[in-house]
């Protein structure tokens, strides 16, 4: 009885096969880890799910298949830096949608506006991350994306302040980090510019039929908000199109594989090889 009890007690942080397999099932880089990696990202997954409380908002019932789900993204920024990195929240909350956030920002002349967003995810500073279960789940189609890995890397960003772009670094990194980023950064300005020239004046930029225009760009224009944008929105390219983002950025994909320990497109050829 007493064994019984420990074991059901236990249960809940333990990700069974099916779950696992739905989990990894969009993330093309675990396929292409060793196996002992692979078992090492599990092993994180289910040791985040005993530290991190995720529950659901607007009626989301959070299943043990969600908990696997999100666990395998979040994790896997951080499948050789460990779980220290999140170390500064514990919540995640999970709307089935995606979420309306309201804004006030008072402006240079005092002036407080009041701006409305639809969003898929939020990171707050100190705070919980926030999660749209719709642009989570991994049977969706837009490959280079994933708000998880977008939210949990603003999670890296902020344990010393904002999300500015500069995380805590190892002393053989700072140096470099900056000056990096900032060229990196820079240069896509310069190209989204560039594109948003391009469209003719009868296209409105922001509708559908500028879509084509900024397909040429490597990153989501979100990325120019401003360098921590530009560090998640590169860092999701980094775990699921390494290899543009390596051609466009070649500079900053290196550095980023020395700050994850990680570097996705030797692994992709490694296992291309291997077959
Ligand atoms: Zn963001």
């Amino acid at each position: 009885m007493p064994l019984r009890w420990f074991k059901r007690a236990e249960a809940p942080d333990l990700i069974d096969d099916a779950d696992w397999a739905f989990a990894i099932h969009g993330l093309p880089l675990v396929a292409t880890l060793p196996r002992a990696a692979q078992d090492r990202l599990r092993a994180l997954c289910e040791q985040f799910l005993r530290e991190k409380t995720i529950s659901g908002a607007r009626g989301f019932q959070v299943t043990a298949t969600v908990r696997a789900t999100i666990a395998a993204q979040a994790c896997l920024p951080v499948l050789s830096l460990g779980l220290a990195g999140y170390r500064d929240f514990v919540e995640i909350v999970v709307y089935p949608a995606q979420f309306k956030v309201s804004r006030r920002n008072t402006d240079e002349a005092g002036v407080v506006h009041e701006t409305e967003d639809w969003l898929a995810g939020e990171a707050m500073e100190g705070g919980p991350v926030v999660l749209s279960w719709e642009d989570v789940a991994p049977d969706r189609d837009d490959t280079g994306t994933n708000v998880v890995v977008h939210e949990f890397i603003h999670k890296l960003d902020m344990l010393d302040g904002q999300a500015d772009g500069i995380p805590p670094l190892p002393q053989a990194l700072r140096d470099a980090w900056e000056n990096t980023l900032d060229a990196a950064y820079d240069a896509f300005c310069d190209q989204l510019d560039a594109v948003e020239r391009a469209i003719p004046r009868h296209i409105d930029p922001e509708s559908e039929a500028a879509d084509a225009w900024y397909r040429s760009l490597v990153l989501d224009p979100y990325a120019a908000t401003d360098p921590g944008e530009f560090f998640a929105v590169s860092g999701e390219l980094f775990f699921f199109a390494p290899a543009a983002l390596q051609q466009a950025f070649p500079a900053w994909y290196a550095l980023l594989s020395r700050f994850f320990r990680q570097d996705p497109l030797a692994a992709q050829d490694a296992a291309m090889h291997q077959t």
